[in-house]
């Protein structure tokens, strides 16, 4: 897409801090880091989110946030990370190409990248495994 910016990243036409690159995929750096070493990994193939991407070039971003998850353990010694994509506007996409965030944390960071939840009962569970099963 012309007026995707990581289109453009991915082209070259968009300066960017590239940490690692193959025939599939690049991992660059966020410009607005929730941490130090926090990495967005997309496709080089145009995709809008995990609903729209191929199997194929989903398992290659897949392949590289593991890669880039390595690298940056090694790198800025983070006590853990986060790796999250958010598909939709509701869910908080920002830009509408596929990306994965890979963000370092440690302890203490103030970071606050989770959601309030409460706990299931068996029927809830088994109500959406139904759901599934019927579109399965
Ligand atoms: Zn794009």
């Amino acid at each position: 897409m012309s007026d995707c910016t990581f289109c453009k990243i991915v082209a070259g036409r968009l300066p960017s801090h590239r940490v690692l690159e193959d025939e599939h995929a690049l991992a660059f750096l966020d410009i607005r880091p929730a941490s130090p070493g926090h990495t967005l990994v997309v496709p080089r193939v145009h995709a809008r989110d995990v609903w729209e991407i191929s199997e194929f070039s989903h398992g290659k971003v897949a392949d590289m946030v593991h890669r880039v998850a390595a690298l940056l353990k090694t790198a800025v010694a983070p006590d853990g990370v986060n790796v999250k994509h958010n598909a939709g506007e509701a869910a908080g996409q920002d830009v509408l190409h596929y990306h994965v965030h890979v963000v370092p944390r440690w302890h203490g960071d103030g970071l606050r990248l989770t959601w309030n939840s409460s706990p299931a009962s068996a029927r809830e569970l088994e109500k959406v495994l139904e759901r599934v099963a019927a579109v399965r």
